[in-house]
């Protein structure tokens, strides 16, 4: 792929903050659950948390593909930190497409600026792969709505200030009715409450946010009441193309390190690399990346058009990267036998934070599903 000079010049500067002020905490935010604060401001400073925001409020004006390259660069060393990054990215872009102006003056300045970090609450217990069991509601009382309700595993939970819940209103009358409010941290009604232990990524600090009987003016809503379907699929596309990117780094970090390893090991009096299964699983490994990375940064750039894009090739690119990015950790430890499965070693950590990905934005199942009747002309859903 040919970047142009801006996507060369954002690539490079992700990859030397990821280098020199992420990698070296990593293994740290991994072991006790840290959340990435210090490199989330880090990557403020270098305009990135408002990468994708139009110049003419603030933002940094560029492009889907530039978004997936930092996306991957910083993954490269913590994927916690990427995973944040994706998130906020996702609801600055949901505000810079249906916010109302007051949200956006208010808002986007300091999410750009990392002052308001924000998170997007979609799961319940009881609606993960199907939103359309969500019950948290907002029931209209005047100027306001009274909300109630609990998400849960909601990446960045407590240490968010800006939050993108979607709920239905009393006055839903589909089942495609939902609707979107913009909270902020602090309001009343509003509280936190159990925090998650994951496998991996564990520096997100994913837990569960909880409303009862909390009071939000109507000119909370994102968009229009009722009208959030219709507005959803042009940014969560983008958290689909970044959950790619967040795949290709980990995977990317996973494969140089069992290169570095198949080169240095020696067993038997030569290096393992000389012997063919591992020169196999190194093939194997380089293959299934490029394919994913060609895939991920052709969905990437389809989504900023013309013509409007297309949802199958955002599907594909998350679908692929994130299965990809299992198999190819996968391998990389083995490449590095006992070694990969010791902690003193970021493979276990690679092959635990891959592990996330194919959950998160929609699971592969699912992504199988709708891919499958698109395919076959039937509707999605
Ligand atoms: C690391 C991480 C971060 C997350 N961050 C957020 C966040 O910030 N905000 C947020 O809203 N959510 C977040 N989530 C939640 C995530 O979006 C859900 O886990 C996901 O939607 C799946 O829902 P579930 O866990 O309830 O699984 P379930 O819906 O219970 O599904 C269980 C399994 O059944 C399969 N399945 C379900 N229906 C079908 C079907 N029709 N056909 C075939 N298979 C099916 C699924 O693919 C899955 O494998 C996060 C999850 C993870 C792991």
């Amino acid at each position: 792929m040919n970047f142009n000079e801006e996507q060369k010049m954002i690539q490079e500067t992700a990859s030397k903050i990821a280098r020199e002020e992420l990698a070296p905490r990593a293994a740290e935010v991994d072991r006790q659950q840290i959340f990435p604060r210090y490199g989330l401001q880090k990557l403020a400073e270098a305009g990135f948390l408002g990468i994708t925001i139009p110049q003419a409020i603030g933002g940094g004006g560029s492009d889907t593909l530039s978004f997936v390259l930092v996306a991957e660069a910083i993954a490269k060393a913590c994927p916690s930190t990427a995973l944040v990054f994706v998130t906020h990215g996702v609801v600055s872009r949901a505000l810079v497409i249906a916010g109302g102006d007051e949200q956006k003056k208010s808002l986007l300045p300091a999410m750009t600026m990392g002052k308001k970090l924000a998170a997007f609450a979609v799961t319940e217990s009881s609606s993960g792969s199907n939103p359309f069991a969500i019950t948290t509601k907002a029931v209209s009382d005047g100027d306001d709505f009274i909300v109630n309700g609990t998400k849960h595993f909601i990446t960045g939970a407590e240490e968010a200030d800006v939050y993108l819940v979607v709920l239905r209103t009393d006055q839903a009358k589909s089942p495609a009715d939902f609707s979107a409010l913009i909270i902020e941290k602090g309001t009343p009604g509003f509280s936190f409450g159990k925090k998650e232990d994951g496998m991996g990524l564990r520096g997100t600090s994913d837990g569960e946010l909880i409303f009862e009987d909390c009071r939000i003016h109507k000119t909370s809503l994102l968009g229009v009441e009722n009208g959030y379907l219709a507005v959803m699929p042009k940014f969560v596309g983008l958290g689909m193309v970044g959950i790619a990117g967040v795949s290709l780094g980990i995977a990317q970090a996973a494969v140089d390190a069992a290169i570095e390893h198949a080169k240095s090991r020696e067993i038997m009096s030569q290096p393992i690399g000389q012997y063919q299964g591992v020169q196999y699983l190194i093939a194997e490994m380089s293959t299934s990346l490029a394919a994913a990375r060609a895939l991920t940064y052709s969905a990437a750039q389809q989504m900023d058009g013309p013509p409007p894009p297309s949802p199958l090739p955002l599907y594909m690119a998350k679908l692929y990267a994130t299965e990809m990015a299992i198999e190819v950790t996968q391998k990389a430890l083995q490449v590095h036998g006992g070694t990969g499965y010791s902690r003193e070693l970021p493979l276990e950590r690679y092959y635990r934070d891959a592990r996330g990905l194919t959950l998160h934005f929609t699971p592969s199942e699912m992504l199988k599903g709708m891919l499958g009747k698109m395919l076959m002309g039937m509707p999605p859903f």
